[in-house]
């Protein structure tokens, strides 16, 4: 059913998500321009609360990376990374961002600042062989931050060891606060500090309710190509008043789309996640390629990891910032780490929770940290539930390993399949 006010609000975040992260990079580009430093930092464990309450302009190089893709011209910047002598088999984002550094930050959403500081977490293994290339290039700082994992499968962690881990977190986060007051002359203004925690409170609240309002039927946004706009100005904006207010506004506009059963597809046949990263090279194709069999991407583990761990919604203490930012941290990230690489685990509540009718496994070539447990993810899953799976592989940077026809030929058996176990269902039924 749909109302008079269905043009005032469908579609918004998607129009107003395009605009920010536009923005976003308008203002990189003035701070590049002008000769500005910057602070480099990724999706799990940017603090970007932090950064941003000292000013300092923050870039995302994934997420420059995946425009490139997303833009049609990745090809350009790995081949020249390549040519420079890095191996084609490292991680696709690695490559594009060095190729943007040779080109002294020319991107095609416009210019990348130079990093003065990259901050990075463990929670992969490329990000400080990465950073390791600013500080090469440019002796740029680095600041390594050790987030300890989750201790055990099954025994919950006790109260003593999680508050070692947590005084760990802290007296590293410390230790970024004193770098990030040397470099920039300011001391934390811990008021300024609170307030974008209030901001981050906000967002991760409307990130969990937007993650659970595809519970419903039918899906109210795309996971898989809407989730990842969504995603990038989650990751952006972390902490500013405008990321909140576009995340109050987006669930809005969801809330409205399931009050009034407007899905995404025309007729939502089968229920599906996402696991590992998109195919960017051909992101509309890859999607509609499941769409046309009236499939849709309700949930990912993308959509957890590459959130920083928002999905579980960490509210933080602004009345005790640093302490709260440390606890926010711990979490956030070790259940990002969590939802990457033990994703059978995640999804074992995902099939109940979404009424999943099938699951995609997407492992890529150039993300080893994530693609390479997904064979063995899927073993597990299915010794334990009766779902149908997929596993195709492809690229999330290199349209030279993407091949349309064989994904085609793939994804097209196993909806063949899925048809076939439905209609043995109904007439069992
Ligand atoms: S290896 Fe994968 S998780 Fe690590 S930086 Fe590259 S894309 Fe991200």
């Amino acid at each position: 059913m749909t109302s008079k006010h269905d043009g005032d609000i469908l579609g918004r975040g998607k129009s107003q998500g395009a605009d920010l992260i536009r923005d976003w990079f308008g203002q990189l580009s003035a701070v590049a321009q002008n000769g500005g430093d910057s602070a480099y930092v990724f999706v799990m464990g940017s603090l970007v609360e932090l950064l941003g309450a000292f000013d300092l302009p923050v870039v995302f190089p994934e997420i420059n990376s995946l425009q490139t893709a997303v833009r049609h011209v990745a090809h350009e910047y790995l081949e020249e990374a390549e040519d420079y002598g890095y191996s084609p088999d490292i991680c696709g984002y690695v490559k594009a961002d060095v190729a943007v550094q040779l080109r002294g930050g020319d991107h095609p959403a416009g210019s990348i600042p130079r990093p003065a500081l990259a901050v990075l977490t463990n929670a992969c293994n490329t990000y400080i062989k990465w950073a390791e290339i600013w500080e090469r290039m440019y002796d740029t700082r680095m600041f390594t931050l050790d987030v300890p994992g989750t201790r055990s499968a099954t025994a919950p962690e006790s109260d003593q060891q999680y508050r070692a881990d947590l005084a760990y977190v802290d007296g590293q986060i410390r230790e970024l606060i004193a770098v990030c007051e040397a470099m920039t002359g300011q001391r934390l203004d811990l008021k300024r500090l609170g307030d974008r925690l209030r901001n981050a409170n906000t967002m991760n609240t409307c990130w969990k309710r937007i993650l659970e309002l595809n519970r419903r039927r039918p899906g109210v946004f795309n996971a898989l190509t809407d989730g990842t706009i969504y995603l990038g100005v989650s990751n952006a904006l972390r902490g500013t008043a405008e990321g909140a207010q576009y995340f109050v506004d987006l669930v809005e506009e969801l809330e409205y789309k399931a009050d009034h059963g407007i899905g995404t597809v025309d007729d939502e046949t089968y229920r599906l996640a996402f696991v590992g990263v998109p195919c960017y090279p051909s992101f509309r194709r890859f999607n509609e390629m499941f769409t046309e069999w009236g499939g849709e991407f309700v949930t990912s583990t993308y959509l957890w990891f590459a959130s920083g761990g928002s999905n579980l919604g960490f509210q933080y203490d602004p009345g005790h910032p640093i302490e709260s930012l440390a606890e926010g941290t711990l979490l956030s990230v070790r259940d990002a780490m969590d939802s990457m690489f033990h994703q059978d685990r995640v999804l074992q509540g995902m099939i109940d929770d979404f009424e999943l009718d099938g699951v995609v496994f997407h492992p890529i070539k150039s993300c080893r940290t994530v693609s390479t447990g997904l064979a063995d993810g899927r073993r597990a899953l299915m010794e334990t539930r009766d779902i149908p799976t997929l596993f195709i592989e492809s690229d999330m940077m290199d349209r030279r390993v993407v091949s349309e026809a064989q994904l085609k030929n793939r994804i097209d058996a196993f909806f063949e399949g899925l048809a076939s176990r439905r209609q043995r269902e109904m007439v069992e039924a």
